[in-house]
């Protein structure tokens, strides 16, 4: 059984406790792997491996910096299949989706290596004569990265990425269920010629390694993914030390079918935003509103296509749903379930964990007569139970769609551009499609979500360097005499 040391100065390094915890792969319930268990003094090395290395990391010019990136790049290119069907059994994600995964990370790394030669300020005139005024961009020093399990490799490398070109060093503590595509990231990056010090990986759990990254007070910021529950903590406990935080939480994603809509494709849009990922992704859609007129037939239909969808082991290609994370996620949903019924909601299909099969399968589950207060209409399930709710115009559905605490991402399926435009504008939400499903985020563009799903940072796009460097605003006074600004003028 392979076992997994910590990354820390560039070395494999066993844990100070001397502790491990075990891999599991969720469909078959096998054990993938032993990794160490850090703990606080693990982190504090770690911490200063990366404050001991930021001067030299962060005076390497950037497109220099950028081109380590760009051969990660490249390797994680050569083995991309090889890395997908590693994630498939460490995470359950059908190969399909492990191999756009690691796609998501190979287009971050290439994107972020080209951020090498720009990292963008900006010039503007003075007020005052023979004055240069410019904005540039700095690093921001240590900065720890905590990561969830249901990207392994892509949320990584979206933080890892950027931050790296923009001159940080990094302690980086990825999720448990999760922690081997992290370690194999880790790898490609020292190889691909990683200086020492500069990423270091500490695996254990969120309440020692996580609390002592957020705690430590050399490191400058905290980039987070995960649960709100978590974000709001280390957002409170981050402000102690007034470290720069940035969160990327949960969502309650909506999808709403005019009675204009295309049916099959808005059905398309939901069995892929509802049930792809096993329902696991921060962009799932969990709720689809739908236009009255068309409630019968749409639910009908997808039913039927539900029906086809095949749950199993998702390294066989045939696979559509692969299993839940572990086991308390699944009795999680099972306890969602449970809930809707006693709601009042109608359960039309699914709602059972899939007994016979070893790992941690649920049935991709459908209910019906949800109204919009219900618990299983306004809380993250993360699994595959999606509700429907029915509703009358375009202003009711929007209103609907804004009721929940989270704001990530939405849809509409209509063909009529008013409603189109009316949901551009007025959902609440960081990201809208139109006639696509609430799933699908491209790298170069900004990712993230508002009111309960972050703090209103973004990821992704020019954005994810936004996220890992301040500002320094720059004043060139050539006139050689005392110049006053708002004063000097005439
Ligand atoms: P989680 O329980 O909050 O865990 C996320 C990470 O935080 C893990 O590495 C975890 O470590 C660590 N952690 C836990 N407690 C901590 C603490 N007290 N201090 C510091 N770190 C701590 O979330 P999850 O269950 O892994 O992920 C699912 C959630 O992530 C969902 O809510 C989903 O919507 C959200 N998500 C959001 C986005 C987005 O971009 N908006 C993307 C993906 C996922 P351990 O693994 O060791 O517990």
């Amino acid at each position: 059984m392979q076992e997994y040391k910590l990354f820390i100065n560039g070395e494999w390094t066993g844990s100070s406790s001397g502790e491990m915890f075990e891999d599991i792969n969720p469909a078959t319930l096998e054990l993938i792997g032993k990794l160490h268990k850090g703990n606080k003094e693990d982190v504090k090395n770690a911490v200063d491996a990366a404050q001991d290395s930021f001067d030299a990391w962060s005076s390497k010019p950037a497109p220099q910096r950028a081109q380590i990136v760009f051969r990660a790049a490249r390797m994680l290119e050569v083995r991309k299949e090889e890395l997908s069907r590693l994630m498939t059994m460490e995470m359950g994600k059908v190969l399909k989706e492990a191999r756009g995964d690691v796609q998501e990370a190979i287009d971050m790394a290439f994107y972020a290596a080209g951020e090498g030669r720009r990292l963008t300020g900006e010039t503007t005139p003075s007020e005052l004569p023979d004055k240069f005024c410019m904005t540039l961009r700095r690093p921001i020093g240590v900065v720890g990265l905590i990561t969830p399990w249901n990207f392994p490799i892509a949320i990584p490398a979206w933080k890892i990425m950027p931050a790296l070109v923009a001159g940080n060093t990094l302690v980086f503590k990825p999720a448990s269920d999760t922690p081997i595509l992290s370690i194999e990231l880790v790898k490609i990056l020292k190889e691909a010629g990683l200086p020492n010090g500069v990423l270091n990986l500490v695996t254990g759990e969120g309440k020692t390694v996580g609390s002592e990254i957020v705690h430590n007070r050399k490191i400058r910021a905290v980039s987070f993914t995960g649960s709100l529950e978590t974000g709001k903590w280390i957002l409170a406990e981050a402000a102690r030390d007034m470290k720069k935080v940035s969160l990327e939480l949960g969502g309650k994603n909506p999808i709403i079918v005019m009675d204009d809509a295309d049916i099959n494709l808005a059905i398309d849009g939901i069995v892929w935003g509802a049930f792809g990922t096993t329902g696991q992704r921060c962009t799932a859609a969990s709720r689809v509103i739908v236009h009255e007129k068309i409630l019968p037939d749409l639910l009908e239909r997808l039913i039927g296509r539900t029906k086809k969808l095949k749950v199993g082991n998702g390294l066989h290609e045939d696979i559509d749903i692969g299993p839940v994370i572990n086991d308390s996620q699944i009795r999680k949903i099972a306890k969602y379930v449970d809930i809707g019924k006693n709601e009042g909601a109608k359960l039309v299909l699914g709602g059972n964990i899939i007994k016979p099969l070893p790992g941690y399968f649920f049935e991709p589950t459908i209910f019906t007569d949800v109204s919009p207060d219900m618990r299983i209409a306004q809380e993250e399930i993360f699994g595959p139970v999606v509700s429907l709710i029915r509703v009358q115009d375009i202003d009711e559905a929007i209103h609907i769609a804004n009721s929940v605490e989270y704001g990530l991402s939405s849809s509409i399926y209509t063909g009529n551009m008013r409603y189109a435009f009316k949901a551009i504008e007025k959902i609440d939400t960081g990201i809208t499609y139109i006639n696509a499903s609430t799933i699908g985020a491209e790298i170069h563009l900004p990712f993230g979500g508002i009111k309960s799903t972050g703090n209103g940072t973004r990821e992704g796009g020019t954005t994810a360097i936004e996220e890992f460097t301040e500002l320094k605003t720059v004043y060139f006074d050539y006139s050689g005499k005392l110049q006053k600004a708002q004063i000097d003028i005439e």
